[in-house]
């Protein structure tokens, strides 16, 4: 079977089919006012409890999830609290007398329906969160609790329609060593669970997968999208041989750990990693990440409903500090808007929110809370090497008052004669043109520039990120947004300013000798990307890389630059 590879990788296990509780009609109308009061009240009961069933999850300080899931299941309180939805099923309750198991059904139906058709994959994607949020309530009227996960054997292949978030959540996932599913896409949540605890993956199999039972002898190929089932034993030899060889090819990249990034000609790199909490540190270390590079630090602001107090965002920060064990942190203030929303701060609804009211200019015009940021930063910087990151800035007149407002966090501490490291470094993230095209003036006023390639790029084509219609025009390579990457990295260079990258170039190996040759020295990235981008450096020397850089900026398209960099970087 094809489908598409979404998580690399090669499984071999036996096939457990995920099966749902079909929802069902009852049929059953009410007949009279009282019951139907009651019903609507019933309804709201199985919403809250649903919504508490949520909370408990992510309010659990012990919880493994991950940011992603995070931002899931606040999507699921949205939809769950979504006043139109409820106005359709208290509808039907009321002028159908329906009852609400019914009412719920069939409003549902509609809604995924209305997603399933959209032009956009992602929405496309998100009809799962409307029927994983559609089963909650149900189980709710029915009085049921989370169901239990079903217990795996060893090397089992989840195979699905689609694997939900309730469903990764509630899974025992330390058997399952692969996932194939009938819809899904690189986006889907499957996808992203898959790809960040290494499992291989296939989603989109259509219908075909439908044929699969449990205990099916299944190859899951993730790298190519193929899942074969009871396959032959020539078949199986040759994947035996490829699984090995992937494996061996994960674990020479890991022993690299300890290894230093150094090219083959001397030049030291350093490769660090973008968190998003102090959890995530034990896994820097592991993948040989040598800091942080980018600490974003939304976390802390989502997953519940009131900003968190500055002594509760202190010991968010501390705790980093402390488990990066003396190692650089760059602490990037909060960059909310755009696509990232908080529940309980009512953001207005913008005709372009990417283009709006987001990141530092919220900072400037809320001062209430970016200093409760700040003073929680700078307090927490006695414990480690701290440094502070503004998201977002445009222009010199932003960035000084930025600093300008850090200074008063600073005089308040002072004055309080509470403790901070008073050299605190003081960076600006480079994803806005101006900005990148400003580098010599914003240099002057700088510690430090860290390139965000995922909004500059964004911003210099005028591509939405997050638009999967346009997703084939979102191009890195594209020799605009190369020629400011490299105004940025030697404008930096030129005023003796330290200049990184955090944006998703920085792990992509296609660009990583275009990067070394334009003068980048630091690159920060998901934590598992290092080894990768590491072994492309130790094999590689600086001369082959400018020379790389020398002929890519002398090209005229992103097609040329592409087929030569594969070429060049075989
Ligand atoms: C970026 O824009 O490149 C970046 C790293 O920030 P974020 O992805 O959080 O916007
Ligand atoms: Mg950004």
């Amino acid at each position: 079977m094809k489908g598409i590879g979404v998580s690399p990788g090669i499984a071999i296990g036996k096939a457990f089919v995920l099966q749902r509780q079909e929802a069902l009609m009852t049929g059953v109308l009410l007949s009279n006012e009282t019951e139907i009061l009651q019903e609507v009240e019933r309804f709201d009961l199985a919403v809250n409890r649903a919504v508490h069933d949520i909370e408990t999850l992510t309010s659990d300080r012990n919880h493994t999830l991950q940011d992603d899931e995070l931002a899931v299941l606040e999507t699921h309180i949205e939809l769950l609290t979504d006043p139109q939805i409820r106005a359709d099923i208290v509808e039907k309750i009321e002028t159908e007398k329906k009852n609400a198991n019914d009412a719920l059904i069939e409003v549902i139906d509609n809604f995924v329906l209305i997603f399933e058709s959209m032009d956009d994959e992602y929405m496309r994607g998100r009809s799962i969160d409307i029927k994983d949020i559609s089963r909650r309530i149900l189980g709710r009227l029915k009085g049921q609790r989370e169901t239990a996960a079903p217990a795996f054997g060893p090397d089992t292949i989840i195979i699905a329609e689609d694997i939900s978030p309730s469903d990764t959540i509630t899974m025992d996932i330390k058997h399952v060593v692969g996932f194939a599913t009938q819809a899904g896409s690189k986006t889907s949540h499957t996808a992203i669970i898959a790809r960040s605890k290494g499992i291989p993956a296939v989603a989109g199999c259509g219908e075909a997968l439908g044929g699969i039972t449990t205990g099916d002898l299944i190859i899951l190929d993730g790298s190519n999208g193929l899942v074969y089932v009871n396959p032959d034993q020539e078949i199986m030899d040759a994947y035996l041989i490829k699984r090995t060889a992937f494996r061996q090819q994960r674990a020479q990249l890991l022993a690299l750990k300890d290894t230093q990034a150094i090219t083959t000609d001397g030049e030291k790199i350093t490769l660090s990693a973008n968190i998003s909490g102090a959890d995530d540190m034990a896994e820097v270390f592991d993948k040989g990440g040598e800091g942080v590079g980018l600490f974003r630090t939304e976390l802390l602001f989502m997953g519940r409903d009131s900003f968190p107090s500055e002594d509760e965002q202190f010991e968010f920060y501390k705790n980093a500090a402390l488990q990066a064990k003396g190692k650089p942190v760059v602490v990037r203030t909060l960059d909310i808007g755009g696509d990232k929303h908080l529940p309980y701060f009512n953001l207005p609804a913008e005709l372009n929110p990417f283009l709006g009211y987001r990141a530092i200019r919220i900072c400037l015009d809320r001062k209430d809370l970016f200093m409760s940021q700040l003073k929680a930063i700078l307090r927490a910087s006695v414990f480690g090497d701290l440094k502070i990151m503004f998201p977002m800035i445009s222009g010199l007149q932003e960035l000084r008052q930025a600093k300008n407002i850090l200074g008063e966090a600073k005089s308040e501490l002072l004055r309080d004669a509470v403790a901070f490291n008073a050299g605190i470094k003081v960076g600006v993230m480079i994803e806005i043109p101006s900005a990148a095209i400003t580098a010599d003036i914003l240099a002057k006023e700088a510690d430090f520039f860290s390139i965000g390639t995922n909004d500059l790029c964004q911003y210099t084509l005028a591509v939405d990120r997050m638009n999967e219609k346009i997703a084939h025009l979102y191009d890195p390579f594209n020799p605009g947004v190369l020629r400011l990457i490299k105004n940025v990295i030697e404008q930096g260079c030129q005023n003796n300013i330290h200049v990184g990258m955090c944006g998703e170039m920085s792990s992509d190996p296609l660009a990583t000798l275009l990067l070394l040759g334009m003068g980048l020295k630091d690159f920060s990235m998901s934590a598992a990307a290092i080894p990768a981008i590491k072994n492309i450096i130790i094999n590689n020397s600086m001369a082959k890389a400018k020379e790389i850089q020398h002929k890519v900026m002398a090209m005229d398209s992103s097609e040329k630059i592409m087929a030569y960099l594969k070429e060049a970087t075989q």
